[in-house]
């Protein structure tokens, strides 16, 4: 049997989730914003029962949460959103790391196609990026700083607390992709303070295919952000189109079940990790263990196995377990990932590199039982 280990890729739904939603595709009818019949009235009953649930979680107002189709798209709305803002004032500086999803990247460097200045800061080889070289490249005309909370490849956690708290001071609109924190560091995300927030529901082991954008309100202002889209008024016309009513009550499902459970996943996701690592330290295998633990979520693990292949090594151990090399695949060519090299990896380290990734579902001893496995295909692979 293969064990799935790769949660922060995609975490497998959660059956109360998945019943929730279909009794909501079975018992809901309409639009959420039709206002003529009650069809629509119970509808929007729905999606906004779901805001509250991701405003609870997040400690914020139902009316700072805006459903998206998931993090790619917030992270677009949140900097491409305020394009026209920047040019307008003249702020047309960002600053974000080497290390974001690309969801950002991408969208911060057609940012830089229209004029706007864009900073990129490295990590060291921790895999944090520090908070004082972050703001140190904080500008009179800095427009926004973003930065993920935690990176999806090593699971090292970003020090948005620091960052946050000192924007706040000077001005400066912040973003945090919270997409792989989300439900999880539910205590840092509810003292954080930013502008901006994107997360999507599938990490948390809701649906795939939505999400959200938090803005926040500051003296009742929300940030300058404008719709990278148009259309009708759903979700205050930052988002325009039909709300899929099952979509956003399995998101708010999800959240209400990670508010009243993350402490119990975070403890069986911690001892998962204690296991897995004691597993390799026993089994005599050359590895390094990529990335500051000591700032990493209890959720992920990124090793190197010196001179052992990644493609061969996911290939072999296919029927143990799926991981993943947490790489970016483009049309089928291979490129070493941009994080671990940002992390003064050498491409030949970072072909050696597994990202392992469990949640909820994962079963310790079944865990145990596959990285064993994984275990004598990297020994055999080693020769
Ligand atoms: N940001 C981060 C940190 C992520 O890990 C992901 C998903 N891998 C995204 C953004 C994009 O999320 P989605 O694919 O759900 O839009």
């Amino acid at each position: 049997m293969s064990i799935y280990l790769d949660y922060n890729s995609s975490a497998p739904i959660d059956s109360r989730v998945l019943d929730f939603m279909i009794d909501v595709y079975r018992n809901t009818i309409g639009n959420a914003d039709s206002r003529t019949h009650d069809f629509g009235n119970h509808a929007r009953e729905i999606t906004e029962a779901a805001r509250g649930r991701v405003a609870e979680l997040l400690g914020i107002q139902k009316n700072e949460v805006f459903f998206t189709s998931g993090a790619t798209e917030s992270n677009n709305i949140a900097l491409s959103g305020l394009r026209d803002y920047g040019l307008s004032t003249g702020k047309k500086h960002i600053v974000t790391s080497s290390i974001e999803h690309k969801a950002v990247l991408e969208t911060a460097k057609h940012l830089a196609l229209d004029g706007f200045e864009v900073d990129f800061i490295d990590p060291d080889s921790s895999g944090r990026v520090a908070a004082e070289k972050i703001l140190s490249a904080v500008r009179d005309d800095t427009l926004l700083v973003s930065l993920m909370h935690v990176n999806n490849e090593t699971g090292i956690i970003q020090p948005v607390l620091e960052v946050g708290e000192a924007l706040a001071k000077c001005g400066v609109l912040f973003h945090i992709d919270a997409t792989q924190s989300f439900g999880k560091l539910v205590e840092e995300l509810r003292t954080a303070k930013y502008d901006m927030l994107s997360m999507s529901a599938h990490k948390i082991s809701g649906p795939q295919g939505v999400g959200a954008l938090v803005l926040r309100r500051r003296s009742y202002k929300l940030p300058p952000v404008k719709p990278i889209m148009y259309g009708g008024q759903q979700e205050h016309g930052l988002r325009p189109g039909t709300t899929p009513v099952a979509l956003v009550a399995g998101l708010g499902k999800a959240c209400e079940i990670a508010f009243s459970e993350y402490t119990e996943v975070n403890a069986h996701c911690r001892m998962i990790k204690e296991r897995i690592l004691s597993l390799i330290e026993s089994s005599g295998v050359d590895c390094q263990i990529i990335g500051d633990q000591e700032h990493c979520v209890s959720s992920t693990l990124n090793v190197c196995f010196p001179g052992v292949s990644a493609e061969a090594l996911m290939l072999s151990s296919k029927q143990y377990c799926g991981i993943s090399n947490g790489s970016a695949c483009n049309s089928n060519a291979y490129t070493p990932s941009y994080v671990l090299s940002a992390m003064g990896l050498s491409e030949s380290e970072i072909e050696c590199c597994v990202r392992i990734s469990w949640g909820f579902k994962s079963d310790i001893d079944e865990v145990a039982e596959s990285i064993s496995n994984l275990l004598d295909v990297v020994k055999a692979l080693a020769f």
